[in-house]
């Protein structure tokens, strides 16, 4: 079972957490600050982290994690429910986020998926687990189900984006950097008819174009099935 780091200052939150988590089977830790986080000896596989923090923002944790060679999943605990934070938080790497105040059972179950899906991310890096869908960057040649998809090269660049990270959410502005480069002017719009073309092409050739799956108000993710969706809360 899964080893989770609490970082959070205020007792009452990271206590009702710690207790949640720790009755779905997880080992918890918990931490009130930065430097307490940071001296955590072991292996963790999810990090759950406020971001206004007595020494810190979270902010600065979730960069220092994301450089470690094994870097833990990271769910956010937001306390304003403001998507430049959401957005801030996906872009330094966080795998998903939560508003407060939230119900712990929510965030056991963001915990589960994250977990679910991390777990699932690094069995598709290995050929056992193929995924439906190729983007060949050496040839542009892209299939689904083995059947070949002709796309545009805008589409292309989003879908091996997409396939770069199964699973992880891409915000509008990193696929733009991706797919255009930082320097061009892309409204939000474009991708989204982009992506709505390409999501035509894969169920043209007989794909199911739900695997290409918008998460609300942050961007778009290559879903592996089987979540209901996640993120976008239906
Ligand atoms: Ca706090």
């Amino acid at each position: 079972m899964a080893t989770i780091l609490i970082v959070e200052d205020e007792p009452a939150i990271a206590e009702s957490l710690a207790y949640s988590l720790r009755r779905d089977g997880y080992t918890v830790l918990t931490a009130g600050c930065l430097a307490d986080a940071e001296a955590q000896p072991g292996a963790i596989d999810l990090v759950v982290l406020d971001l206004m923090l007595p020494d810190g923002s979270g902010f600065d944790l979730l960069a220092r994690l994301r450089r470690r060679q094994a870097p833990p999943a990271v769910i956010i605990l937001s306390s304003r429910d403001q998507e430049a934070d959401r957005v801030a938080g996906l872009e330094t790497g966080a795998d998903d986020y939560v508003t407060k105040p939230f119900s712990p059972r929510e965030v056991v179950a963001r915990v589960r998926a994250v977990l679910r899906r991390t777990a699932r991310t690094q069995a598709v890096a290995a050929p056992a687990l193929p995924l439906p869908v190729t983007a060949d960057v050496e040839t542009r040649r892209a299939t689904i189900d083995g059947q070949p998809l002709e796309l545009t090269r805008v589409e292309f660049d989003l879908l091996h984006t997409l396939l770069s990270a199964p699973g992880r959410v891409f915000t509008r502005a990193q696929l733009i950097d991706r797919v255009w480069g930082d320097n061009f002017a892309i409204t939000d719009r474009t991708i989204d008819s982009h992506v709505k073309a390409l999501r035509r092409k894969v169920a043209d050739a007989g794909g199911d174009a739900g695997i290409i799956e918008t998460v609300r108000g942050v961007g778009y993710r290559l879903g592996l099935g089987g979540e209901g969706g996640g993120a976008d809360g239906g």
